[in-house]
């Protein structure tokens, strides 16, 4: 089940690392949708939101801990940001590491843009 963001955390391929502790790794989002996108990832490898157990609570929660921090220290907390963790086809997800993306930098409009077919 390794992915790409397994690759990332070895170093075996570059990313523009933000913040790395013992449970969590953050870098910068390859293909930025908005002026700061930084991925958080914890360095165990879970799938997506359906395969955390109760085992996972302290790397998830060190999530939330490093995207405080990680807000405060790229200039965003004041104004605010966005946490999102896509789950599987209808959530968007594309890498199956689980991850929290930290999107912030400009005013981010309405959480869902509302289509035709809803
Ligand atoms: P998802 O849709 O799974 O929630 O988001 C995956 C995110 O990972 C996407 O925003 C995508 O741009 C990002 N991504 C995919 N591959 C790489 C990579 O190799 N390096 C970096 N930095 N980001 C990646």
């Amino acid at each position: 089940m390794s992915t790409i963001f397994t690759k990332i955390i070895a170093k075996e391929i570059p990313a523009d690392i933000v913040y790395e502790d013992d449970l969590v790794l953050a870098f910068r989002d390859i293909a930025p949708q908005a002026p700061l996108h930084i991925l958080v990832i914890p360095k165990q490898e879970i799938a997506t939101a359906n395969d955390v157990t109760a085992d996972d609570e302290l790397a998830l929660g060190r999530l939330f801990t490093a995207a405080a921090k990680i807000a405060a220290d790229q200039g965003i907390a004041e104004n605010g940001y966005r946490l999102i963790v896509n789950c599987n086809a209808h959530g968007g997800q594309e890498v199956f590491h689980l991850h929290m993306h930290i999107l912030g930098g400009r005013s981010l409009g309405p959480m869902l843009t509302k289509r035709e077919t809803d």
